[in-house]
């Protein structure tokens, strides 16, 4: 389960993040690439923007779904 007091520094202000256990392995980026990216030294990946309409928070949901390490949280 991810930890918002580890989240990543970089994620956009809003109740979606990615947390320090992010690997990062890609699958997420497959899921929502419009709301995800690397980091400049391609550690993890973060929230570029917080999902603003019901499609970008599905994709959002599913990119949490997919994740490996249980990295991607909504509670924010
Ligand atoms: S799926 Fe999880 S571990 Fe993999 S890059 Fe995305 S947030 Fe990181």
């Amino acid at each position: 389960m991810a930890d918002p007091k580890h989240k990543q520094p970089e994620n956009a202000n809003g109740k979606w993040y990615v947390d320090s256990t992010c690997v990062p392995c890609h699958v997420c980026l497959d899921e929502a690439s419009d709301l995800l990216s690397y980091a400049h030294d391609e550690s993890h990946v973060y929230f570029k923007k917080q999902p603003e309409n019901a499609e970008e928070t599905k994709r959002a949901a599913n990119a949490m779904q997919a994740c490996p390490t249980e990295a991607i949280g909504d509670d924010g």
